[in-house]
């Protein structure tokens, strides 16, 4: 976990525009956006893709797309419609091997 970048901006090592934190998880934007609003969904835990996720690691998941649906809520995109995306291993176009969620939105 020493070069992976999540790691290190959830150590405070790294900067990142941080949306929201609690005990598991960070939310911040992602330094590429590929649509208005493009956010990350990052627990602090960290797991190599959906590939590595544990039975009892899914609450951690659940509590991230709640937040996506709060953090859409508060950035007016419930009624537009936003897309929630994991990318799993080199192929699904994962980059960075520490579990993420994208939200895209804002169109
Ligand atoms: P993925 O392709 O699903 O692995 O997505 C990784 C995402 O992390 C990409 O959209 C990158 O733009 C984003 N990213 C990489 N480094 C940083 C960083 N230091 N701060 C914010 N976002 C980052
Ligand atoms: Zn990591």
């Amino acid at each position: 976990m020493e070069n992976c970048v999540f790691c290190q901006i959830i150590r405070g090592e790294k900067s990142a525009d941080f949306i929201y934190q609690d005990e598991s998880m960070v939310v911040f934007k992602d330094i590429r956006p590929h649509a208005p609003v493009h956010l990350l969904f990052v627990p602090r835990k960290h797991i190599r893709s959906v590939n590595d996720l544990a039975e009892e690691e899914t609450p951690i998941v659940s509590k991230m797309i709640l937040k996506a649906k709060e953090i859409a809520g508060e950035q007016e995109l419930s009624e537009s419609g936003y897309k929630l995306l994991f990318n799993v291993e080199r192929g699904g176009g994962q980059v960075v091997f520490h579990l993420h969620m994208h939200l895209f939105g804002g169109w």
